[in-house]
């Protein structure tokens, strides 16, 4: 007899009793500036190659650990193809990690705030997850990060949400000073920050987690990648297991890579000039945006979850954070063009006005 019941199925596994399914409870909006995606789209070559494709690549299994994407990856990143694992989104990428290095029970450390998927996937592995609040000025709180017993040490930069920056010699001091694998996300590294590559070569416990997700604007295809040494990489690879790129993807992630840098870079540098003027204008309404190196812009936005639902009122979703610690309540903003911004702006003053916000 089959039963649908919310209640919690009495064969699974514990360590899933508690964990809730992951949905944001996102709905379609007009102009979405929630995930930090490229908002000027997807590049030329990747487009041209993705209508081009054939129904063959698709009846096909794809390669098995994505060979040929990690050539490109490769050649992209400055390092060789056996330093480079690919995965379906960082996400897989992260959670592959943690389980390629910590057995349940072990731990896993991130500051607070920071990406919100650590703790979800910390938990889906059955490790212990431990948030370590960050410094008033939005540093990460080196000294109580390390004090804290940990397998897989993982720092976000430029962090999400905030956009914060860990310096270089920052993360050369966690890399030489902790006692399991340094995971340094740099999901928006193109858009600010100093790449940690040359981490990678001096410790063979550091793992620069990327995506295409962001500045190449191929988030809905999901890839992801991390750089790190071969013998480290390998046991990310295990754990993610073969045929997690599909087809489709690989094809049109290394066309990006191999024809479309000058579109990249070109929206990069666009995402940053306009983050400067976002926050220029978010100034000029007597906020205090955190300066940003990401294609996104935080700012302190007392009763931010009624100026969101405002805004969204308006067409315009913007992602809230209530109560972060040091900030309190807080909305980030994805950069997009011009346009969008000066609509999300309009929404903003508006919503404020509504909500009576200070
Ligand atoms: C968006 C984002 C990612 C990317 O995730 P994908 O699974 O590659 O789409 C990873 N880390 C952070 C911090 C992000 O904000």
């Amino acid at each position: 007899m089959s039963q649908r019941s919310t209640d919690r199925l009495s064969i699974a596994r514990a360590a899933y009793q508690d964990v809730p399914l992951y949905d944001p409870k996102r709905s379609p909006v007009e102009i979405d500036l929630t995930d930090n995606t490229n908002l000027w789209g997807i590049p030329p070559r990747a487009e041209q190659v993705l209508r081009e494709s054939l129904a063959s690549v698709i009846t096909r299994y794809p390669s098995l650990y994505a060979g040929e994407l990690k050539s490109a990856l490769a050649q992209y990143a400055g390092v060789s193809a056996d330093m480079i694992v690919t995965g379906c989104g960082s996400d897989d990428v992260l959670d592959s990690a943690m389980r390629a290095f910590a057995a349940p029970g072990e731990h896993v450390v991130s500051s607070l705030p920071s990406f919100a998927m650590v703790p979800i996937f910390a938990r889906m592995n059955d490790l212990e997850w431990t948030g370590v609040t960050e410094t008033p000025d939005h540093a990460i709180n080196v000294e109580a990060m390390l004090a804290e017993p940990s397998k897989v040490l993982y720092v976000c930069t430029p962090n999400n949400p905030t956009g914060a920056v860990t310096p270089l010699r920052t993360l050369r001091e966690l890399a030489s000073r902790c006692a399991g694998v340094l995971v340094i996300d740099e999901a928006y590294i193109e858009f600010g920050g100093e790449a940690a590559t040359e981490l990678v070569h001096e410790f063979d416990r550091v793992l620069l987690v990327r995506t295409m997700s962001k500045a190449f604007g191929l988030a809905g295809l999901r890839v992801g990648y991390a750089i790190g040494q071969p013998a480290l990489v390998l046991e990310v690879e295990k754990s993610r297991g073969p045929y997690k790129v599909n087809a489709l993807a690989e094809r049109v992630a290394t066309a990006a890579l191999t024809h479309d840098m000058a579109w990249v870079q070109e929206h990069v540098a666009l995402a940053i000039e306009l983050r400067e003027r976002l926050s220029a204008e978010l100034r000029a309404r007597g906020l205090n945006p955190i300066p940003s190196g990401g294609n996104f812009v935080c700012a302190a936005v007392p009763h931010c979850v009624a100026v969101g639902q405002a805004m969204r009122a308006r067409g315009v979703a913007v992602r809230p954070f209530p109560d972060l610690p040091h900030i309190g309540d807080a909305l980030r903003f994805s950069v997009g063009p011009w346009p969008l911004l000066e609509r999300c702006l309009t929404a903003f003053d508006e919503a404020r006005a509504e909500v009576g916000a200070p």
